[in-house]
C-alpha cells in the first residue's frame, strides 16, 4: 500500500479556515489588546506542548474572551463551518485532477493537517477534496513534526509513504523524522528555481542557506510545534511548485 499524505493549508488549499474566519477576525485583530492576548494564548499552548490545544482556535477565543472580560465577540466557528459560503477557488486549481490521478494510480490519499479535524474535516468535505483518511492532532494525538503524527498510516501493509507540505519546520522536518519521502511544495517558487529541472533542485548550491533562512522565519512566525528541534536542518527529497510536478516525479 502506498500513501500520499498531504498537508492542507498552503499545500492543497489557500488556508480555507483562516479565510472563513477572516471577515470576523480582522476587526478584532486590529485591536492591539485582543491581538496580543490571542498571540500570548497561542504561544502559551505551544510551550505546553499539548498537541490538541495548540490549534484549538475556538477554545483559544473562549479563554481570551474570558480573560479580557469581552462580550461574545468571536465568530461562531461550528456554525460558520457548516453554513458559511465557501469559495471553490480556495482549492488550488490543479489539485482536484491531480488527486484523482494519484488515486487512479493506486495511491491512498491522506489529508495530514495540524489543524484540528473537528474544524478541517467539514471544510475538506465541503470543498470536495477527495481523500481516504484524515490525520490531525485530535485524531493522532500528535502534531507535525512529531513522527507519531503519521502512526495511523504506518501499519504493516504500508510500503511507501510520501508526505507533501509547504512548511519546512512541520512538514519536511516531520517527514524526515518519520523516515518518509519528503516533498516540499513551494507554491511561490521564484522563476529561476522553476527553471531548474525538478530533479536538480535539491542539488542546488544555494539550497542549504536558503533552507536555513526560511526555517528561521517559519519558526519566528509559527513557533516550533512539539518541543525539541531536530539536530539536522529539514531536508526535502524533492522540491515542487505544484502537484503537476509531483505527478511527474512519482511516475
Ligand atoms: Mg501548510
Amino acid at each position: 500500500m502506498h500513501w500520499l499524505t498531504f498537508d492542507l493549508d498552503g499545500t492543497l488549499a489557500d488556508w480555507p479556515f483562516r479565510r472563513l474566519l477572516r471577515p470576523y477576525m480582522q476587526p478584532l485583530l486590529e485591536q492591539p489588546h485582543i491581538r496580543q492576548a490571542l498571540r500570548e494564548e497561542y504561544l502559551h499552548r505551544l510551550a505546553q506542548g499539548d498537541p490538541i490545544r495548540v490549534y484549538d482556535w475556538g477554545d483559544i477565543h473562549r479563554v481570551v474572551q474570558e480573560k479580557l472580560g469581552l462580550e461574545p465577540v468571536f465568530p461562531p466557528i461550528p456554525k460558520l463551518l457548516l453554513e458559511a459560503a465557501l469559495d471553490p477557488s480556495w482549492v488550488y486549481p490543479e489539485v482536484p485532477a491531480a488527486l484523482a490521478a494519484f488515486q487512479a494510480r493506486g495511491y491512498r490519499i491522506a489529508i495530514a493537517t495540524n489543524g484540528l479535524a473537528k474544524y478541517q474535516q467539514v471544510l475538506v468535505d465541503r470543498l470536495a477534496i477527495p481523500y481516504d483518511r484524515m490525520l490531525a492532532p485530535d485524531l493522532a494525538q500528535a502534531i507535525k513534526p512529531q513522527p507519531a503524527f503519521w502512526q495511523p498510516v504506518l501499519n504493516s501493509q504500508v510500503e511507501k509513504v510520501v508526505h507533501v507540505g509547504d512548511l519546512l519546520s512541520q512538514d519536511i522536518w516531520g517527514a524526515n523524522q518519520a523516515v518518509l519521502t519528503a516533498v516540499w511544495i513551494w507554491r511561490s517558487m521564484p522563476e529561476d528555481w522553476r527553471r531548474t529541472p525538478v530533479h536538480q533542485r535539491t542539488q542546488r548550491k544555494d539550497l542549504d542557506r536558503f533552507i536555513e533562512e526560511r526555517l528561521q522565519s517559519e519558526l519566528a512566525e509559527h513557533g516550533l510545534v512539539g518541543q525539541s528541534s531536530p539536530n539536522q536542518p529539514p531536508q526535502p527529497d524533492h522540491i515542487v511548485a505544484d502537484l503537476e510536478e509531483l505527478l511527474v516525479i512519482l511516475k
